[in-house]
């Protein structure tokens, strides 16, 4: 197989130095693997700006949705109702575990180019007082849109609401205060902006609000509660952990802090992103998402012309050593490009060229 770069939403391009952790065999419940969690779990809390004892960390086994349906089934109780936004596919996977778990919920959804508004979160809260929990992804993947869960976080603490933000996508590589944003249950994954491998999520949770969900879980295996109770004790994961997994993302994090931590992570991100969306908007690829609503961590790009097709494109980048991303959009012809992971300016540069070069063959073929 050859050797491509990922431009994805993850798993992502990894450094060398974290695919090397993954070659030791480490032992559960010896004190220096449990050691290597809690090191993990007291990073996560400073990166998120956050600390011990208003807040703590929980890892848990699975994907990320795996740890999403985790903090839904934990968080909401019989008698809550959950307030859910929508403008994409991970919102909407949202509202399809509150359908499966049958938890109390309302949606509201807005086009997938649009970002809620915190006015309307309002005017919900004003209207229906038995909604307990308001959940919101903070970077739509689906199309690369960046929620603002500032302004709907004040809502959401104004009205003394629970507060769930699915950060998978912009945990590590977006600068979050968790506190400041009101945030309850802040989500995200391994393998995402942390560059790490997949295989776990975590989840940095209000210790009070955690508190309040014993028992509450409708599943064993994903029911946080339980698994925070054995973990903040040692570090010791409730069911078999990913231990490779876990000692690759320890590298990881070493690694976010040594680039200077999230505030550089977010600034290559961002030059990343700026070198592909005005070097292609040149070349007549319209980008989606305005300008000012763009994530710094994945474009969708509409199709140039007619005559373009995902995968004859794909097939191309791929040989040039780029594997892109398809679109996730029903009514428009879309393809995305993911900046996030050990991806840097010269491969943004490389990228860039090779799509010139493609616009160029394509246009003296026709
Ligand atoms: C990646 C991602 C998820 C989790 O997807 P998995 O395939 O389960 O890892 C959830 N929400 C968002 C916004 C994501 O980007």
């Amino acid at each position: 197989m050859s050797n491509y770069k990922l431009l994805t939403p993850g798993p992502l391009t990894t450094t060398e130095a974290v695919k090397q952790e993954m070659l030791k065999d480490r032992c559960t419940w010896d004190d220096d693997y449990k050691n290597v969690t809690q090191v993990i779990r007291k990073q996560l809390l400073a990166l998120a700006h956050v600390e011990e004892p208003e807040y703590t960390t929980v890892l848990m086994q699975g994907s990320g949705s795996f740890v999403v349906e985790s903090v839904l089934t934990t968080a909401i109780g019989d008698n809550d109702k959950v307030l859910i936004l929508t403008n994409g596919a991970y919102g909407e996977r949202i509202v399809e575990m509150a359908n499966v778990l049958k938890l109390q919920h309302v949606v509201y959804s807005v086009p997938y180019d649009e970002q809620p508004s915190s006015l309307e979160v309002q005017a919900f809260l004003e209207k229906d007082a038995s909604i307990t929990h308001v959940a919101v992804v903070h970077c739509e993947t689906t199309t690369g849109i960046l929620n603002p869960i500032k302004e709907i976080g004040e809502v959401v603490h104004l009205f003394d609401k629970t507060f769930i933000v699915d950060a998978m996508s912009s945990f590590g590589g977006v600068p979050m205060d968790v506190s400041n944003l009101h945030i309850d249950f802040c989500i995200s994954s391994a393998n995402k902006c942390i560059q790490g491998v997949p295989g776990f999520g975590f989840v940095i949770a209000n210790t009070k609000a955690l508190e309040k969900c014993k028992g509450q879980a409708r599943s064993v295996a994903l029911d946080l509660y339980s698994q925070w109770e054995v973990m903040k004790q040692d570090g010791k994961w409730r069911f078999t952990s990913p231990t490779h997994v876990v000692a690759a993302f320890a590298k990881a994090l070493e690694e976010l802090i040594d680039e200077g931590g999230i505030d550089a992570r977010h600034k290559r991100y961002a030059h990343n992103n700026h070198i592909l969306r005005s070097r292609l908007s040149v070349l007549g690829f319209e980008a989606y998402v305005s300008k000012e609503l763009q994530s710094p961590i994945i474009t969708t790009f509409l199709f140039p012309h007619n005559e373009f097709t995902f995968e004859h494109f794909y097939q191309e980048m791929k040989k040039a050593g780029f594997v892109i991303y398809p679109g996730k959009l029903t009514d428009v012809d879309t393809f995305r490009i993911g900046n996030i992971g050990d991806i840097h300016e010269e491969d943004m540069l490389t990228l860039c060229e090779v799509i010139e070069n493609y616009m160029v063959v394509k246009t003296n073929e026709n």
